[in-house]
């Protein structure tokens, strides 16, 4: 059975946004060995900002920006969202014919009756696109190819939340051993963050389920017998959130996959809630013992 003080902790931390989906869960907080993060819309805030865009051959920039916002309309990823705010113009979602998102790649679509492909490197590479170079950039490069050929580039940016850096040095104060951030973005980015906020580790240019088989990996490397947590905004994070001890969903933009599969939801898309949960766990403790 679990002690009435639970309970009361739980209620306590719902009252701040934090749902827990049972006592073992506040109970489990108490022992946190590693933290595992996702970077877009946890970390970062994940609104994009569109700051450039590069065409290839003889397509100008709003061609390129029209089949691009064509291609995302249907998706919700914070990615597609920007560049579809960026193109500001009706689109007629008629013209799209043939639509199929890519988890961690990004789309493929019939947009005016020609192929789109919108994603990253390994979406190009893997559909063999005619013409397609990569280059390196410390913003997040958004690659468009049209009937097969490489058409240019959209250059995005993503903002580091406020409180990411203070709630990395807070898990640190309060005794997790190792802080992860895991991602599908390239290198360099990834290694920009990580720095920026102090990060320990860092994974980059992992597809979904490459991200479930890291935290595998991270289970193993355990030191203590303390727990794994893994924090995601829930796109595409839902298979993560179920292999993590305790999987943490952030309100907003979680899906309804990723709210279900998670143990601990937070209401507000502040990283920092977490902390203020291990120390909901850490006061419940103190009562019930
Ligand atoms: P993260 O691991 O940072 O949360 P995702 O796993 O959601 O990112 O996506 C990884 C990468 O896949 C993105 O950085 C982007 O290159 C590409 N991608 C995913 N979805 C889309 C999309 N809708 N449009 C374009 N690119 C996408
Ligand atoms: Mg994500």
């Amino acid at each position: 059975s679990i002690p009435l003080g639970f309970f009361g902790g739980i209620g306590g931390a719902s009252k701040r946004g934090i749902l827990v989906k049972g006592g073992n869960y506040l109970e489990a907080l108490n022992n946190v060995d590693t933290v595992v993060m996702d970077k877009t819309g946890t970390l970062t805030k994940g609104v994009f900002n569109v700051i450039q865009i590069q065409t290839k051959g003889n397509i100008d920039d709003e061609d390129l920006l029209k089949y691009a916002a064509y291609a995302e309309v249907h998706s919700t990823h914070p990615i597609a969202i920007s560049i579809v705010k960026k193109y500001n113009q009706e689109i007629d979602k008629g013209e799209i014919t043939d639509y199929k998102e890519i988890a961690g790649q990004g789309i493929k679509a019939i947009v005016m009756g020609k192929k789109v492909l919108i994603g990253n490197a390994r979406l190009m590479t893997m559909e063999d696109v005619e013409d397609f170079e990569d280059t390196a950039k410390v913003e997040t490069i958004v690659h468009i190819a049209l009937e097969g050929k490489y058409i240019g580039y959209i250059l995005i940016a993503d903002e580091i939340k406020e409180d990411a850096k203070e709630t990395i040095k807070s898990l640190k104060e309060l005794g997790v051993r190792k802080t992860v951030m895991l991602t599908g973005d390239k290198e360099a980015i990834g290694k920009k963050i990580a720095k920026e906020i102090d990060l320990d580790v860092v994974y980059t240019d992992l597809l979904p389920n490459e991200k479930v088989e890291k935290m595998e990996d991270l289970e193993k490397k355990k030191q203590s017998k303390g727990h794994l947590i893994f924090v995601g905004d829930g796109i595409n994070d839902a298979p993560v959130l179920a292999r993590a001890d305790i999987g943490v969903a952030m309100g907003g933009l979680g899906s309804d996959a990723a709210i279900e599969a998670a143990d601990i939801v937070l209401m507000t898309d502040e990283p920092s809630k977490l902390i203020s949960a291990i120390k909901i766990a850490k006061k419940t403790r103190k009562i019930v013992f």
